[in-house]
């Protein structure tokens, strides 16, 4: 083997390698050298000298209250403080953190129920504190695309490029969903996307059915909002938490589910694969090629409201 190959051997190595970890969430450095806490730790522990049994120490004198300091709580004023300077209050928010995840439900429902336009939902979700996923991620993730569209689809939650730009499917499943659409003759001016949660979870983990019941207000107010003729359901996590069925994605897709609005209005949902699922199980492309040829008929046989 030649100096050239295994030097392309080895850096198709650790491309493959950094893939990894870039698929199991890990997506940051931390430091410059990876450092294994295990020996470091067992290294420390063999260097420490070995601690002599403290000797007994006298409990001290006992000291004389100052004035006041046995009064009852209310009725003492600001007296000199023995104590350790008092830790920062818990973080309060404005909303539901620290609720309870149905009262952040509640709280979420009533705050999206007010909103009069898509931009307001977004202000408010911008401002909102009650979904802990806000404060690990870097950005809100509403959405892209046209909210005047007829037809809208929702995924599952923003991965590491959507949290990084600020907008729905920018990563390999994005540029899926974008070729899947582009054979129906859809792209993103004549389509709305967003997910149930607009918060990437760390480390690209699965939401959470708390997170997922915290957000969902805000994902039904958009789709009200948005007003499409037909909700695309991308997966499992989106079809279960908008349609109410509990049925894998590999039976609930390639169906219209009747999809109700707040104000009575019934639009369909389809369920289909997860364009993360389709490059996974490549596959599995020519379902999605089904539910979206039956897509393009409801969308040219439905009169074109919009
Ligand atoms: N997967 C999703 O469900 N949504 C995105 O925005 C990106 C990947």
């Amino acid at each position: 083997m030649t100096a050239n190959h295994a030097d392309s051997d080895a850096r198709a190595d650790l491309i493959s390698y950094l893939d990894f970890h870039v698929e199991a969430g890990i997506d940051a450095a931390l430091d410059e050298r990876p450092h294994d806490r295990f020996a470091e730790a067992e290294a420390a522990q063999a260097a420490a000298p070995r601690a002599e049994p403290a000797p007994r120490r006298e409990p001290p004198p006992r000291r004389e209250a100052p004035p006041g300091e046995d009064a009852p709580l209310e009725f003492r004023r600001e007296l000199p403080s023995r104590d350790p300077p008092p830790r920062e209050p818990p973080r309060t928010y404005g909303n539901a953190a620290g609720a309870k995840p149905g009262e952040a439900a509640d709280d979420a429902r009533a705050r999206a129920a007010q909103m009069q336009t898509l931009e307001e939902l977004e202000a408010l979700l911008r401002g909102f504190e009650g979904c802990t996923l806000r404060f690990t991620a870097k950005n809100l993730v509403f959405a892209d695309g046209n909210p005047q569209a007829r037809v809208m689809f929702v995924g599952e939650a923003p991965g590491a490029d959507e949290d990084r730009i600020g907008k729905p499917f920018m990563g390999r499943s994005g540029q899926l969903l974008d070729r899947m659409m582009a054979a129906i003759g859809l792209d993103r001016t004549s389509a709305y996307i967003s997910n149930v949660v607009p918060w990437r979870p760390p480390g690209n983990r699965n939401p959470t059915p708390q997170e997922i019941s915290i957000c969902r207000p805000f994902v039904e107010r958009q789709i009200e909002l948005a007003n499409p003729d037909i909700l695309v359901c991308l997966g499992a996590p989106a079809t279960q938490t908008l349609t109410g069925t509990k049925d894998g994605i590999l039976k609930a897709r390639g169906r219209f589910y009747p999809y109700r609005l707040s104000d009575g209005r019934e639009i369909r949902a389809l369920a289909t694969l997860h364009p993360a699922y389709l490059l996974r199980q490549p596959v599995q492309k020519r379902l999605a090629w089904r539910d979206f040829r039956m897509l393009k008929s409801a969308l040219d046989g439905s009169a074109p409201g919009k």
